[in-house]
């Protein structure tokens, strides 16, 4: 049994716009729905990245974010130099004097440029996905159970899942005193093999994500964050 697939669903006022930043950014072919206005690419064996309109409007800070990886100080430079050509700025979310970069992308969305890491070195583009967490190792047990790979870093302040043996981002979970409220313009989206979603983490009475729609369920994880489960599609139906 295999794990299963993880969407980033990013709301957007311009899909196609931000997704062509994104694309770019991590030179990846985007896949355009020009009738539902939306558009995904693929990220490693696991995991894809898509661009769908916004149902509301988003103020203030994620509680998600994206780490970009880089092999070296000159590809961080490189990656942060494209970020400013094609429209992000530097954003200041508190983190002081850090050997990583803070960038907004063109709607304002965190991420991060990573210096080069050991552990990002078998990652593709995308090293992590992170989640800001008040118990990171509750958070992350729950996320290493419903997507079926190891919690393979258990600190109190970080804690991080990864599918082995492929260039998938890590899932990660990181320490904060004070998550930002409400569904954010990231969530992720769960795409369950058929039989797999344990009844513990999802209710009998599921309603429909807000920003997926159908065939996609809501439920939130322990500390409410918004999540989506679409059960028994494969990656090709799902799109
Ligand atoms: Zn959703």
């Amino acid at each position: 049994m295999g794990a299963n697939r993880i969407a980033v669903v990013v709301e957007s006022r311009d899909p196609l716009r931000l997704g062509d930043f994104w694309a770019r950014m991590v030179e990846r072919r985007l896949t355009v729905d020009s009738t539902a206005g939306r558009c995904a690419m693929d990220i490693g064996r696991n995991t894809d990245v898509r661009f769908v309109p916004a149902v509301q409007s988003h103020s203030g800070a994620n509680r998600q974010h994206i780490d970009l990886a880089s092999d070296s100080p000159e590809h961080q430079v490189a990656l942060i130099e494209r970020a400013l050509d094609l429209g992000a700025l530097d954003a200041d979310v508190g983190q002081g004097n850090v050997p990583w970069r803070v960038m907004a992308d063109p709607e304002g969305n965190e991420f991060c440029v990573l210096e080069p890491r050991r552990e990002y070195r078998q990652s593709g583009s995308l090293a992590a996905v992170v989640t800001h967490a008040e118990d990171p190792l509750t958070v992350g047990r729950f996320w290493s159970a419903l997507v079926g790979a190891p919690l393979i870093r258990k600190h109190p302040e970080y804690t991080s899942v990864r599918y082995g043996g492929t260039a998938d981002p890590a899932l990660e979970f990181v320490r904060h005193p004070n998550p930002p409220e409400g569904r954010g313009r990231l969530h992720l989206q769960l795409l369950a093999r058929d039989g797999f979603v344990p009844r513990t983490v999802v209710p009998d009475a599921l309603r429909p994500c807000p920003v997926c729609g159908e065939p996609s369920a809501a439920l939130t994880d322990p500390e409410h964050t918004h999540l989506c489960v679409s059960v028994g599609c494969s990656p090709a139906e799902n799109r």
